[in-house]
């Protein structure tokens, strides 16, 4: 895989560079938006001023949101053009379309060490198409507006999309700092992890994430289970669950996964209580009890007290921390106490010498949300998808297409 230094000489060089600027943000009533966590947008721009500074023409393209294939005004980037302007702190040319006349005037007009950002490449139905030709096709007029490539979005590596995967075939490619970054802290969690190694998963994408627990099995001493998927687990041991969310034909899996544990020898830690609540609502009667005990119109919505002491107990002595998925419901502040503990522990862990890595938007929110600062943790990481397809030990097309042989 090249890096951007073995690309040459980048003066003048018209620079595409894929990032993921896909930030949350709110609607406000007089028709803006503001973007709620910039982390996204901070992440990208060391990558972005690096090339700028090396006098490159830096064409940045990115996501925002799921629109379907065409232009729609909650889905601008313009909002993002003006924060990474900011935090660039040089102006930022934004272009109204993506491959078009205002993408095409902007990228002719740029200056050596001007940045221009391209609008939503999902506005084009080649972006996530699932035809290599139309991907193909986008791919072609978005190498038609660059000499070079970079690819430094790592939240969509594991995608194989246009801007991330078909471009690269057609420009010289190198990756980013950012990506680089986030492959290097993968590969110290995946070979030959310092032990004990503990992985937390929590969250609510529940299906997702079962899979990556095949592959945790092999490499971590012990895996620490909450959030929304822990009543599939509690539902394997035979528990009632109530309303909790629970993956019903994943149920057997999951005994699988426990037996294998058992025969590994890792060992996999559940919650010994729960905060179960009568809605999915801050307001909702909630109480605590005993995780075999949840009443049957019950909804689990946080590991209990006790959950939290027993597992910051399990991460003390760690060397090497993977977390992905909040313990609980934690944007409702009745139900972020458990979230709140696996932050503090990881926190300390920290202190104490141990690699630390939060993966999942959520995650890295949810920790923000609740007053800790990223650098208490060893790394964010800006990719929770990517990340788990990492170290479910997939090949992530954004990364393999950067090896392939080039004429
Ligand atoms: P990440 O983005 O970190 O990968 P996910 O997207 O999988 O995490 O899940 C985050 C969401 O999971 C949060 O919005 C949180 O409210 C929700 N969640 C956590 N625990 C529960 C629970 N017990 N019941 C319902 N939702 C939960
Ligand atoms: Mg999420």
């Amino acid at each position: 895989m090249q890096t951007i230094s073995e690309l040459g000489d980048l003066r003048g060089k018209r620079v595409l560079v894929r990032s993921d600027l896909n930030v949350p943000l709110e609607q406000d009533d007089a028709g803006g938006s503001t973007i709620t966590d910039d982390g996204r947008i901070r992440a990208s721009v060391p990558t972005i001023r690096a090339l700028s500074e090396a006098g490159a023409r830096v064409v940045v393209c990115a996501h925002l949101g799921r629109p379907k294939g065409a232009p729609e005004d909650k889905y601008s980037l313009a909002p993002v053009a003006t924060r990474l302007g900011e935090l660039l702190g040089q102006d930022v040319t934004f272009a109204t379309d993506t491959v078009g006349d205002s993408a095409h005037a902007a990228v002719e007009a740029a200056q050596d060490g001007d940045v221009v950002l391209l609008e939503n490449l999902r506005f084009n139905a080649g972006e996530t198409a699932k035809t290599d030709e139309e991907r193909a096709e986008f791919a072609a007029q978005l190498a038609g507006l660059a000499d070079v490539f970079v690819s430094d979005g790592f939240g969509v590596v594991h995608r194989k999309q246009a801007s991330v995967y078909d471009v690269a075939r057609l420009l010289p490619s190198a990756v980013g700092g950012l990506v680089e970054t986030e492959v290097g802290v993968l590969k110290r969690l995946t070979e030959d992890p310092e032990r004990p190694y503990a992985v937390v998963l929590g969250g609510a994408k529940v299906s997702d994430k079962l899979g990556v627990i095949d592959n945790l099995l092999q490499t971590a001493d012990r895996l620490l289970i909450g959030g929304g998927m822990v009543f599939t687990f509690l539902a394997a041991k035979d528990y009632e669950v109530g309303s909790s969310l629970l993956e019903a034909d994943q149920v057997d899996q999951v005994k699988g996964y426990l037996a294998q544990a058992e025969e590994r020898g890792v060992e996999i830690v559940l919650p010994v209580d729960i905060v179960a609540a009568t809605a999915f609502s801050a307001d909702a009667d909630h109480e605590v009890v005993p995780a075999g005990a949840i009443p049957a119109d019950g909804m689990g919505l946080d590991i209990g007290p006790e959950s939290g002491v027993l597992f910051a107990k399990k991460l003390e002595d760690c060397r090497t921390v993977f977390w992905n998925g909040p313990m609980g419901a934690f944007e409702m502040a009745p139900y972020a106490a458990g979230t709140a503990a696996v932050a503090k522990a990881l926190v300390e862990v920290t202190e104490k010498g141990a690699l630390t890595v939060i993966g999942g938007g959520d995650s890295a929110a949810a920790v923000r949300q609740l007053g800790f600062e990223d650098d208490q943790f060893g790394h964010i990481s800006t990719g929770g998808g990517a990340s788990l397809e990492y170290l479910e030990g997939k090949q992530l097309p954004g990364l393999t297409v950067l090896d392939e042989p080039r004429a």
